[in-house]
């Protein structure tokens, strides 16, 4: 009788796609999925949809920056209105009032833009909440306020909108990609 020991290794070896270390047991790589066993055809389609994921996750990326620098745009433009506010009104008790007030919001905008960077959809989700409300805000107090720089009001929100939804759309594809 023919003895032949087979011995079973777990060979450690490394991903074709994501580089991560698997087990050549496994079907599929535990970190991004990729077909181990599949056919040549099934990982090549795998790492023809990673590509296509990357791209759109650029796309994401560009657009969620564009958000950031709205957030630093309207920190700037915050605090410009803050020193006219103080430079031309004739209340000198409001006037320190309305260049604090602006101040204090524009720091906020210029800390939730950086912050964009890291948490792009709780920052320009904040943003665009302490954006509303300063509008209600200025509509009460003042209704002509609800008109002036209405284009551009506009495009921010629209700008505000679209970065949400791809930074919703940028969690998902990293996620898919495995990436943090
Ligand atoms: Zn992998």
């Amino acid at each position: 009788m023919d003895l032949t020991t087979t011995t079973t290794t777990n060979q450690i070896t490394n991903c074709a796609s994501c580089f991560n270390q698997i087990n050549q047991d496994d079907a599929f790589c535990t970190s991004c999925g990729y077909p181990l066993k599949g056919s040549e055809e099934e990982q090549k389609n795998f790492i023809m949809e990673k590509n296509t994921k990357e791209i759109y996750l650029e796309e994401e990326n560009r657009q969620i920056k564009k958000s950031g620098y709205a957030l630093y745009y309207i920190a700037a433009a915050t605090f410009l209105s803050g020193l006219i506010l103080y430079g031309t009104s004739k209340n000198p008790e409001i006037k320190s009032t309305l260049l604090l007030v602006n101040t204090v919001l524009a720091v906020i905008y210029a800390a939730l833009g950086f912050w964009s960077k890291w948490k792009p959809l709780a920052a320009i989700i904040s943003g665009s909440a302490l954006y509303a409300l300063v509008f209600i805000l200025n509509a009460v107090t003042s209704p002509l306020t609800i008109f002036s720089g209405i284009i551009l009001k506009i495009f921010i929100v629209v700008n505000f909108v679209r970065g949400i939804q791809s930074a919703i759309r940028a969690d998902k594809l990293r996620k898919d990609l495995n990436i943090g």
